[in-house]
Parts: C-alpha cells; structure tokens; sequence
C-alpha cells in the first residue's frame, strides 16, 4: 500500500486535530504523524482512516480513535527502553504507537483471528512487537514484571493481576466503569502493597472479556 503526500497531509492534520483536544506529549505527536494509519483500513474505508474516530477491524472489535491512543501513550509517559504489556492488541496500531517512543512491548489479544492477522501484518511494516494469544485481563505473569501496563478494553474493575506485574514506580493506565463508558485511570505502584489512583475523563471501549473482564 502506498503512503502518498495526500496521506500525509490528512496525518498532519489528524495531528493538529489531536493538539487541539489537549494532547502536548512531542513523541506522541510525531508517533501519530509518522505511522500510516490507512494501512490498517480495508479498501471500503480507508478514506476514513485519518478521522478522529474508532474503526471496526473485524471479529466485533475496533482500532482505537487516534485521540484515545494518543491520551493513553501520554499517560504513560514512556521512557525508551521502557518494559511495557498492552492488553488489547487489536489492529497493533497502539502497539506500533509505543514501539515508536522506544518502549519493549509485550502485547496479547483474546481474539484468535485478530492474533493472527496482526501477528503476520506488523512485521510487514517492519514492526515486530511480542505477541501472545490469550486472556490478557490476567496479564501475563511469564514476562513480569512490567514498566508500564496499558488496557485498550473497557474493564469492569482492575484486575489485582496487572498492579501485581507492574514494578515498584510503574503504572497501569486502563479504562474502568460499566459496558457504556469508562473512566480513564491511572495506578501507580508506589511500594510494594501501596498503589496512587488517578481518574481522568470518560472514553467509550469495547468490554475487556476474560475472567477478570466481562466474561
Ligand atoms: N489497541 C488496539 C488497537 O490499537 O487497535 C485496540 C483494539 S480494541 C479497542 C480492544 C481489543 O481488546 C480488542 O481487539 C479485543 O479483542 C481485545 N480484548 C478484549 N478483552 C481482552 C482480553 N481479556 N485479553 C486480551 N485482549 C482483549
């Protein structure tokens, strides 16, 4: 698929349009600008792809809007070489995001079709995160701990799991609430058994499924 300069005028305006709503983070701008988006959209909609709106990628599921990745990768504050577990790998477009700001990521998905195609499609792109197949609400112990744990799924509650695979001085940053909206939070492991919440504005995602998600 080309990346051609009409595509990369709508990136720069999907940039300023994610600026205006607040986002500040210079890496997490440039991660937006750079990565074709509209690689990730079947032919019928990839003139949408430079919208600030969620797509359906198949099996039920969504790329995630712009804003909302942008949002999350701020909150994160990703160092490079940061260890960071996303649940949620969906398109892979959030992990190419924080693959971009240097970060190791480790990425599962519940969704076996999803899994494959974005196991096969990234590496085409020349991106090779750590995928893994399974029910990421329960993280995923054997690489433990993580700097940085992200949810892209609406969670009922947070799962003990992932504050138990975070280092002392990471955080989780997850959407939580009912299957209509979530707010975003942020938990940060200050000592061992002591954890800081933050909550944030309201954002709208698919249920986190699992044991510890909607079932
Ligand atoms: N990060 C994705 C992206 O950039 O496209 C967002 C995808 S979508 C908003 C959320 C994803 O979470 C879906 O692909 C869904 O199948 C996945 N998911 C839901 N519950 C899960 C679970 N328990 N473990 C792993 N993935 C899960």
């Amino acid at each position: 698929m080309e990346d051609s300069y009409r595509h990369k005028g709508m990136r720069r305006q999907l940039v300023k349009t994610v600026q205006a709503q607040g986002i500040t983070d210079e890496r997490v701008l440039a991660a937006i600008g750079k990565i074709p988006r509209h690689f990730f959209f079947e032919n019928a909609l990839v003139e949408h792809a430079y919208e600030d709106k969620a797509f359906p990628i198949g099996a039920g599921q969504t790329i995630s809007q712009p804003y909302t990745v942008a949002f999350q990768s701020q909150l994160l504050q990703i160092k490079p070489g940061d260890k960071i577990l996303e649940i949620g790998t969906g398109s892979g477009y959030q992990a190419i995001v924080l693959l971009e700001l240097g970060a190791e990521v480790y990425t599962i998905e519940y969704q076996k079709t999803l899994y494959e195609h974005t196991k096969s499609f990234l590496p085409k792109m020349g991106y090779k995160p750590n995928f893994f197949y399974g029910d990421g609400s329960q993280g995923l112990s054997r690489f433990a701990p993580y700097d940085k744990i992200i949810v892209t799924a609406g969670a009922p509650t947070v799962p003990n799991a992932l504050i138990d695979q975070l280092k002392v001085g990471g955080c989780l940053v997850i959407p939580v609430g009912n299957q209509k909206t979530q707010q975003m939070m942020r938990i940060t492991k200050t000592g061992e058994s002591k954890i800081k919440s933050e909550v944030f504005k309201d954002f709208k995602f698919v249920p986190l499924l699992g044991d510890d998600g909607w079932k």
